[in-house]
């Protein structure tokens, strides 16, 4: 298994929280949302960020923006291994000694659980409509 873990790389949580109020913008209006709501986003296990500063930060950094009033909602990814040797997928654990649980090779490509990716921007909420 190979994993790059650059501690001293990895972004701080307020860098991130920017990234993604940029990019929701460049999405807003790109696609001309009306009105946001929520912003989902996937929080990779490996990625170094804790959730709860992308949540002290987002609520912060939306005052008096347009984002105002939205809500932020974080899904912890976990991390998965593509064996290089037989193709497995598998997520490491002590369980199976961080190897391949079908072959027990070590080498591995980290293909989840990484970054940070915006999942999904809800624009509208129709909880409302049928009442
Ligand atoms: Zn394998």
């Amino acid at each position: 298994m190979q994993i790059l873990y650059k501690r001293g790389l990895v972004m701080h949580e307020l860098s991130y929280i920017l990234d993604i109020i940029n990019s929701v913008q460049e999405v807003k209006e790109k696609e001309n949302l009306l009105e946001i709501k929520k912003i989902i986003v996937d929080v990779g296990q490996m990625s170094g960020v804790v959730p709860f500063y992308l949540h002290k930060y987002y609520d912060e950094a939306i005052k008096g923006t347009f984002l105002e009033h939205t809500e932020l909602i974080t899904n912890e990814v976990e991390v998965k291994i593509l064996c290089e040797s037989c193709g497995k997928e598998y997520t490491p654990d002590k369980e199976n000694r961080y190897r391949c649980p079908a072959c027990g090779e070590r080498k591995g490509k980290l293909i989840q659980g990484k970054g940070i990716i915006i999942k999904e921007i809800v624009v509208e909420d129709d909880d409302n409509m049928h009442e």
